[in-house]
């Protein structure tokens, strides 16, 4: 998507250790009409009329899924990241490892906003190596619901969470791929 690409090019940073900061538009400040455009693309890249809901996990990925719900007429859930979780068996658990953050996150979601019937659209901002989809399609499989896709803002391209998933059989449409980025010279290129 020409106009994310244009703006990761204009106001993202890349930090050492393979981290692109775009905390101006997506990650802090947020530029909603450019959520906007890319909410209409996800629903053009996923058309299925299965879709009912949309999952995603807090915090940066709920502006962009909620951009998109607006366009697929569904409800939004996000996983919950939790310090201590409460084993009621009222929700679905998994263990989620941060790529930024380093650290491991039990993330949740309550029984009842996923179930069987459900056909659900991962949508996220940043796909790296894949552990936070992972564990939210761990979460899908859990409630017996179907994966239909995942919606990603920024894939890095460079990293194994993309082919973890599309070689599982799973649709992975990312709004802008990075191919390579360089800390030292700020050049990013992008895979077409
Ligand atoms: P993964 O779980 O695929 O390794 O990493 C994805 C998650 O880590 C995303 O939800 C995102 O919040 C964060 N993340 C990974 N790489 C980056 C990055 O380069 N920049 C930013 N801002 N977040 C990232």
């Amino acid at each position: 998507m020409q106009l994310l690409e244009e703006r990761i090019r204009r106001d993202g940073n890349i930090k050492p250790g393979n981290v692109l900061k775009v905390d101006s538009f997506l990650n802090h400040q947020m530029d909603v009409e450019l959520f906007n455009e890319m909410g209409k693309e996800f629903r053009r890249l996923f058309p299925s009329e299965k879709i009912n809901k949309i999952l995603t996990i807090e915090a940066s990925g709920i502006g962009i899924a909620c951009s998109a719900a607006q366009y697929f007429h569904v409800p939004v859930v996000f996983a919950k990241k939790s310090q201590s979780i409460n084993l009621d068996g009222e929700q679905y658990v998994t263990r989620i490892e941060s790529f930024t953050h380093k650290r491991i996150y039990d993330v949740i979601v309550s029984k009842k906003y996923l179930g069987k019937d459900d056909h659900v659209l991962i949508i996220d901002d940043f796909l790296a190596n894949g552990c936070a989809v992972l564990g939210l399609i761990d979460l899908i499989k859990n409630a017996g619901a179907h994966v239909e896709g995942v919606g990603i803002a920024i894939e890095k391209g460079f990293q194994k969470g993309g082919s973890l998933l599309r070689d599982q059989g799973i649709r992975v449409e990312s709004l802008a791929i990075v191919e390579r980025m360089n800390d030292e010279t700020g050049e990013i290129v992008f895979r077409h």
